[in-house]
């Protein structure tokens, strides 16, 4: 597909195709236009797009668009392509904040052990504050949250399953590598302590009394946890991140144009 002078040609790699109908698309221009508003009027949040060519050229969100020009989106590659990018990397250690429908992809990320923020009476404002704020990966299915001007990591769960959403989260953001489960409290996102059993004896039931010896508390809340209360889950869980985890889509550009 060729772009008119009225219209310019997106062409979307990997996961961005998700946003778009097809891979492809023309897109009508009226005048002068930023990359960054002809994106995101196509459906595609500026965070989550890590990589611009025009006309095979790499460049900023800023370069004005005039009519006639091919686009490329790539999603950002953590780790392949940190030279050119759009971003800085990602906040380390990884941690995130979510929306209210995510509450329980947020255990999930707490269970691996990463700090993940999460009210069920924020707005998108504190949201976005929070991301700004605390230097926070904003994770949300809201575009239109995403894409407030002010987020750079972001990310848009595509899968409704929250195991999958997981899954989705720990491939675009390098996790595996970097969890240590059981080691944060998946109700308050605080941070666990081992505790002696002669310590939390008093909140146990008999049969965890009789079956278990190593138990942690956590600093924020006070929940008491041991090995049976959620290492089953966890290591099901690791089992099917550790499967999938596997690289997804086209490998990251190099710096010449584009062919088609
Ligand atoms: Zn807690």
């Amino acid at each position: 597909m060729s772009a008119a002078a009225t219209s310019i040609v997106l062409r979307a790699y990997a996961e961005l195709v998700d946003f778009l109908d097809a891979p492809e698309v023309e897109l009508p221009i009226g005048g002068p236009r930023s990359v960054k508003d002809l994106v995101e009027a196509a459906g595609i949040p500026h965070p989550e797009v890590g990589l611009l060519l025009v006309d095979g050229r790499r460049v900023g969100f800023d370069h004005l668009l005039t009519g006639g020009e091919r686009v490329a989106a790539y999603p950002p590659f953590h780790g392949l392509d940190p030279v050119g990018g759009l971003w800085p990397s990602p906040p380390e250690p990884r941690r995130f904040v979510l929306d209210v429908h995510l509450g329980t992809l947020t255990r999930r990320l707490r269970l691996l052990g990463f700090d993940a923020w999460y009210r069920t009476d924020a707005d998108d404002a504190l949201l976005a504050d929070v991301a700004v704020g605390q230097e926070r990966i904003l994770l949300t299915r809201d575009r239109g949250l995403l894409m407030r001007r002010t987020i750079t990591h972001g990310y848009c769960p595509r899968s409704q399953d929250p195991d999958e959403q997981a899954v989705e989260v720990a491939r675009r953001y390098s996790l595996a590598p970097r969890r240590a489960p059981l080691t944060r409290c998946v109700r308050c996102n605080g941070l666990l302590h081992r505790a002696h059993a002669a310590q939390v004896w008093d909140e146990l039931e008999p049969g965890t009394r009789a079956a278990f010896d190593r138990f942690s508390r956590c600093g924020g809340c006070g929940q008491v946890y041991w090995p049976g209360s959620h290492l089953d889950a966890v290591e099901g869980f690791l089992t099917r991140i550790e499967a999938m985890t596997s690289p997804r889509g086209a490998p990251p550009p190099g710096t010449g144009p584009v062919h088609h």
